[in-house]
């Protein structure tokens, strides 16, 4: 991969870069900390730019009573939406390139999912979960970035899944700068196996696209190849389809293998696929085989290495089991 590429990312200011939480704190994030040497970072704390200072009295999200989601401080009665739509759209508007965000779990302004929204201006009246205002915002303006909490990037695969989905955003933003029909024939042909491990049919899909066989102007083939590339990196993968991915890169060499080498290599991937190894096994074997007969356009593939090794970190919350196929 490209060392000049370094992600543009949005982070909650919270995350160990201010103490700007309502009570004065920060929580650093050993994660977070670790990607400042590979991403552009953008602290930004939406609470204190719309002016509640800190300490400040904590708001909520409210459900009113036409179903619409407010952002409410209880101490002062006040409700406080419209700034903080306001100051998004500001916001948004001044950054010139974003390719993902690291926002703080749980909060009503930052939180991605699961936010409790409460279903009356008191405490008693129950709740929902819902999404925070200034991360719904983002959502809606960078459908295609990737956006994460920091809570959940503890999670192995869902870290892997992210870090993958933000340096391709990445290098494909640096594919819709050069203009060029030639950058965007490579990115796809570079990402034919990764897109191809993430979703066969959006890959089929951005395959057409690029051919380009309706002659469309370059601006309208990079927007709507854009779109289905979003579409292809929405859900983590599940094993077995890198393992289809494995097996198709397993069938350029496997007739020259001994029957040794091919139970080694077919071994380590049954291993992955009931989750008791990394990706980066089995992937490791395949490559060291791909060099080994020299398969220059497999080399290229950037499903060896999607984003930098360094931040190839194995260490996990312990809750994969919720992301193995079922
Ligand atoms: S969660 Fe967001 S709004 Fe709340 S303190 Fe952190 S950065 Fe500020």
């Amino acid at each position: 991969m490209d060392k000049r590429q370094r992600p543009q990312v949005v982070v909650s200011k919270c995350i160990g870069f201010d103490a700007c939480r309502y009570n004065g704190q920060t929580l650093p994030d050993k994660f977070v900390d670790k990607l400042k040497d590979y991403v552009d970072y953008y602290p930004v704390c939406a609470e204190v730019e719309i002016g509640l200072g800190v300490p400040r009295n904590p708001i909520r999200l409210v459900m009113d009573e036409a179903g619409a989601t407010v952002l409410y401080q209880p101490a002062s009665d006040s409700e406080y939406t419209q700034a903080m739509i306001d100051f998004g759209e500001v916001y948004f508007d001044r950054l010139e390139a974003v390719d993902g965000f690291i926002l703080k779990g749980r909060s009503p302004s930052c939180g991605i999912k699961d936010v409790k929204v409460y279903l009356g201006k008191t405490k008693v009246a129950g709740s929902v979960k819902g999404q925070g205002i200034f991360a719904a915002q983002a959502f809606k303006r960078y459908p295609h970035a990737a956006i994460e909490e920091e809570g959940r990037l503890t999670n192995f695969r869902i870290r892997e899944h992210f870090l993958t989905k933000l340096y391709t955003m990445c290098s494909f933003r640096q594919v819709a700068k050069a203009a060029t029909m030639a950058a965007l024939v490579k990115f796809q042909a570079d990402n034919k196996y990764l897109l191809m491990a993430y979703s066969q049919k959006e890959q089929k899909v951005l395959g057409q696209i690029v051919a380009n066989h309706e002659k469309l102007v370059f601006d309208q083939v990079i927007k709507h190849y854009k779109e289905h590339l979003g579409k292809a990196f929405i859900r983590i993968p599940r094993y077995r389809n890198y393992v289809n991915v494995m097996m198709h890169i397993f069938g350029y060499f496997s007739d020259s293998l001994s029957s040794g080498e091919k139970t080694f290599i077919l071994d380590s991937f049954e291993k992955y696929r009931n989750g008791k190894i990394p990706l980066s096994v089995p992937l490791n074997v395949l490559k060291t085989y791909v060099i080994r007969y020299n398969e220059g356009y497999l080399l290229e593939q950037t499903i060896w290495a999607p984003f930098p090794e360094e931040l190839m970190d194995l260490s996990d919350s312990g809750k994969m089991e919720d992301l193995v196929d079922p």
